[in-house]
């Protein structure tokens, strides 16, 4: 079954654990709107933002109507990790610092998830790798969790930003660090038309 809203979501946070962040999809509007509701949908936006594989999809779909119980456990999880990754990144969109408390609980998500990483040798590289069971629910949020991990230790903090607008936290990737909006074609054009009206009404009102 397809999701639309999931399938036609942005991926514009420059970081998976930011475009997590971002399936609340306007934090600014007050509509309380969510894209991931249910473990379905998380696995269906997971499979999206390439967090899982497509084979991965339906082993572990399976395994939540099997361990309907664990599914829901796990979910309940999945969205207070979502709900802590903002609030380490948020106060760093406002050149804040991240809460020593929020720290300490992402300390503790690391630990969970670290025993289940590897080192592998891959194509003359040591890299290190998820080594989760194939119907293991953390195989959905490990990615996710490694993400969050990596933007706080890629010395680039000062680049993670808050759409004024949407309220959706990106990592400006771009050359020059002057990007503003989640993206040019939705938030950015919309301010700039915004913008186009209220100078046409300006100059209206002078003539
Ligand atoms: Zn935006």
């Amino acid at each position: 079954m397809k999701i639309p809203a999931i399938d036609d979501l942005r991926l514009d946070g420059g970081a998976l654990c930011l475009d997590y962040v971002n399936t609340v999809p306007d934090r600014k509007d007050g509509s309380g709107r969510d894209l991931v509701k249910s473990f379905h949908e998380l696995l269906y936006w997971a499979r999206k933002a390439k967090a899982i594989e497509s084979s991965a999809f339906t082993t572990l779909e399976r395994a939540a109507a099997e361990r309907s119980r664990g599914a829901k456990e796990f979910f309940t999880q999945a969205i207070q990790l979502r709900t802590l990754i903002y609030d380490l990144f948020y106060p760093l969109s406002q050149k804040q610092r991240i809460k020593p408390t929020d720290l300490d609980s992402f300390n503790k998500v690391m630990a969970r998830y670290s025993p289940h990483l590897q080192m592998a040798a891959e194509s003359g590289e040591i890299v290190l790798r998820w080594a989760f069971d194939a119907d293991q629910f953390l195989r959905i949020t490990g990615p996710i969790v490694k993400s969050a991990q990596d933007v706080l230790l890629s010395g680039k903090l000062e680049r993670i930003k808050e759409c004024p607008r949407c309220g959706w936290l990106f990592l400006d990737t771009s050359k020059n660090g002057m990007r503003r909006w989640c993206s040019m074609e939705d938030c950015g054009s919309n301010a700039k038309s915004l913008h186009y009206y209220y100078r046409k009404r300006e100059e209206r009102s002078e003539e």
